[in-house]
């Protein structure tokens, strides 16, 4: 008995000496860069920001609503703002009211870097008009915020990318190599029009980037529990989108005389079973790099689990699960949308319909999703379909190791504080998934920080960000060699 007992001890003393190991002996990726301080903000690049949210660039879901004329006007408002940018930049005029504006470099032997941000911004909810403190379309500055639908997204990328160019072009720098700036004009609906038109245009030239940034993660002091310093998450990788459209056709009739089944409840039996079977978690690759950057800087114990994943895998997968947005970083996720069925209290429908939208995890291919939800609902009379035959693959997954990574992560930290920085999956989409590609190096990262309100209420971002913002592109232009 005395020596089972020993023997458990000394196994128990060696897993926690291999657990303590491996926890001391990951290496810091952190790179130590001074920030350089950002020059004062100019009143003119306040007053051009506020200026850019009053058009109402909208784009919406319905084409018939769509209006170009808030769009044609910001293309005039850009140019007469940014008279430097429109005289040595060549622009192309793409779908109507997308840009690809080049400006050349002196290298013509180096691959071009891409800078993307978009013009078009999401609908203010007809419900929520009252709730907003300001006049979402005025640009106002209040408490140290300017306030609006698309100061986050993204017009801010957009106007620091053309305040920091056209302060460059006065200063008469060119960089060393080429670089582009896509601006698209309806990345809210899919970036068909523009981001997608663009990249051809870009491919059918030949034109291999050796970084493209776009909107996605920007530095926080908030999101990253047990973390007491402000990290720059830049995202390495996004996750794919597909929407399925469910439907069974059963013979109704009279409510007084039902079946044991009808079309309604074999449908939503489909969809309690899709939601009772989550798709399996799995750490990708930009989420394995997060905890490998974020591991030796968090505190006890989240650092030993990041430090020994696989051993605590199911630990660390409760954690994330605890929370909508960090379920999502681990599994494909699914959720019913939309769903219709019926037109009269008394009479059964034949036809019942639900619409599930789906985001893929990087790896999990649509067929492969596909053919789980067939096995998951198990039913040949519920009829499935891909919806506008609009699927977008999870991306592929930008390499730590990369020039870009390494190019934004260095410029991040320049711009910002004694600031961190970590890797990591977007779940929300972007235009540069249209890119892989013009590109293998696609990072999704905005400089600014903690903004508010983001396809919501009150959409507003701090003076401060807009500032390091547009410090983040000069010193992005500048580095561009
Ligand atoms: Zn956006």
């Amino acid at each position: 008995m005395k020596k089972i007992a020993l023997f458990m001890l000394l196994v128990i003393l060696i897993l926690i000496g291999i657990i303590a190991f491996k926890t001391l002996s990951v290496p810091n990726l952190q790179t130590k860069i001074k920030a350089n301080p950002a020059p004062a903000l100019a009143d003119d690049a306040l007053k051009h920001f506020q200026q850019a949210i009053q058009f109402q660039t909208v784009s919406y879901d319905a084409p018939s609503q769509w209006d170009s004329v808030p769009f044609t006007e910001f293309r005039k408002f850009l140019e007469s703002t940014y008279p430097l940018v429109h005289k040595t930049l060549t622009r192309e005029i793409v779908s109507g009211y997308s840009y690809l504006y080049k400006w050349e470099g002196k290298n013509k032997n180096l691959n071009p870097y891409i800078l993307m941000a978009h013009q078009d911004v999401v609908p203010i909810e007809e419900t929520t008009k009252n709730m907003w403190t300001c006049n979402p379309f005025a640009g106002t500055v209040k408490d140290g915020y300017i306030w609006g639908r698309g100061t986050t997204d993204d017009k801010i990328n957009l106007i620091s990318i053309m305040e920091s160019a056209e302060k460059l072009l006065s200063q008469n720098y060119q960089p060393e190599r080429t670089v582009y700036f896509v601006f698209g004009h309806d990345e809210e609906i899919s970036g068909k029009k523009g981001a997608v038109q663009i990249a051809a245009l870009l491919q059918s030239r030949n034109i291999k980037a050796d970084l493209i940034m776009d909107e996605g993660g920007f530095v926080t002091r908030e999101k990253v529990p047990g973390l007491n310093k402000p990290v720059a998450l830049i995202a390495t990788a996004e996750k794919g989108y597909m929407t399925l459209d469910l439907s069974v056709t059963k013979k109704g009739g009279h409510s007084s005389m039902p079946d044991n089944e009808t079309a309604i409840d074999i449908l939503l039996k489909a969809i309690v079973q899709l939601r009772a079977h989550p798709f399996e978690a799995r750490f990708v690759e930009s989420t394995q790099d997060f905890m490998k950057f974020i591991g030796p800087e968090i505190g006890f114990p989240n650092n030993i689990a990041m430090a020994n994943p696989s051993l605590f895998k199911k630990l660390i997968i409760q954690n994330y699960e605890k929370s909508g947005s960090g379920n999502a970083m681990i599994r494909t996720t699914d959720v019913p949308t939309i769903i219709n069925s019926g037109m009269k209290e008394n009479v059964i429908p034949t036809l019942a319909t639900a619409t599930v939208n789906f985001r893929l995890l990087p790896g999990d291919s649509s067929a492969y999703i596909i053919k789980r939800v067939k096995e998951i609902i198990n039913d040949d009379r519920v009829i499935i379909k891909v919806r506008d035959n609009n699927i977008t693959e999870g991306s592929p997954t930008t390499s730590v190791k990369s020039i870009a990574f390494r190019t934004v992560d260095s410029i991040a930290k320049s711009s910002y504080d004694s600031v961190l920085s970590a890797p990591f999956l977007l779940i929300g989409a972007t235009d540069s998934r249209h890119f892989s590609a013009v590109s293998e190096n696609i990072i999704k990262f905005s400089p600014m920080e903690d903004p508010i309100g983001f396809h919501g209420i009150d959409e507003r971002v701090s003076i401060k960000s807009y500032q390091h913002s547009i410090w983040f592109f000069e010193q992005f232009l500048r580095s561009c060699k």
